[in-house]
């Protein structure tokens, strides 16, 4: 598996910004859709399991229908649907009831563009720049799904740790020995952590999903990242969390993501773990 192209930095980060732009405008669809379409399977299962008529079919998928305004209804036109652009044109309102347009939309299609600049800038058009996207727009996704529902979709998290699982047999990252006992260590390490927390505090303090997403991140990281990646998604946690509660009000008691910050930790450790782990070692001297 080798593809090596050479472009110029310029021009990699132009392809880049457009092609994370667009994107960027795909994963806020499936961030948008992807929790509907699943309660959507959740309430007809249940409804099946208690012998009730299934709901009509609303016939929701990431391709269909086209997308429409959430308060109105109104179909978008395609000078609606420009990535970044068109939020700043429509100055952040639906052109048709003026209702906000979240600016969850511009922040995602931004995010997506400028990291991959910087991933094809990093890597250039090679297949482990390739796969590095496909790892950034999953934790994308995960995230903003996090933030938005509280949850990370197996659809999701298990491609994903299937994935690195794979690339590890082409030592894109770790060798396969490493990336599987990544994949156990992280599930392990985190569903270890939430049954001492349960048998203390008697409340499940994190989804299941988080396990999954961390047994995913050490199946592409492999082993030697995941107490890494554990101990700076807690900090960050905790950083922000304490910003969140002191600064904005938000309340301790209220329900706490912690997806978006695992999202966040596997992604600097994919980018700088040599240097980070050479800093914690530093530190535990
Ligand atoms: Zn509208």
């Amino acid at each position: 598996m080798t593809l090596d192209i050479y472009l110029s930095p310029t021009l990699l980060a132009m392809i880049g910004l457009l092609l994370g732009a667009i994107i960027g405008s795909f994963l806020n669809v499936v961030v948008y859709r992807l929790p509907l379409i699943m309660r959507s399977a959740w309430s007809n299962e249940a409804k099946l399991f208690l012998g009730m008529a299934p709901d009509k079919a609303d016939n929701l998928s990431l391709s269909t229908p086209r997308s429409h305004c959430p308060d109105c209804g109104t179909q978008l036109k395609a000078i609606h649907n420009i990535p970044v652009l068109s939020y700043c044109f429509l100055r952040g309102r639906c052109s048709h009831c003026s209702s906000l347009i979240s600016i969850q939309y511009p922040l995602i299609e931004l995010l997506s563009a400028f990291l991959t600049a910087y991933i094809l800038i990093s890597y250039g058009l090679s297949d482990k720049g390739l796969f590095c996207l496909i790892f950034t727009y999953s934790l994308i996704a995960l995230a903003a799904i996090d933030m938005r529902e509280q949850i990370l979709p197996d659809q999701i998290t298990l491609p994903l740790l299937w994935l690195g699982l794979i690339l590890s047999f082409f030592g894109q990252w770790t060798a396969p020995s490493d990336a599987i006992i990544g994949a156990a260590l992280g599930y392990l390490s985190l569903w270890s952590v939430m049954q001492l927390f349960k048998l203390i505090t008697g409340k499940e303090g994190m989804g299941y999903g988080d396990f999954k997403l961390n047994a995913a991140i050490g199946a592409w990281l492999g082993w030697q990242m995941v107490p890494i990646v554990i101990l700076l998604s807690s900090f960050l946690g905790a950083i922000i969390g304490l910003f969140a509660i002191i600064f904005l009000g938000h309340d301790r008691r209220s329900p706490f993501a912690f997806g978006p910050y695992l999202c966040l930790a596997g992604w600097v450790a994919m980018q700088w773990g040599d240097q980070l782990s050479y800093l914690f070692n530093y530190l535990s001297l």
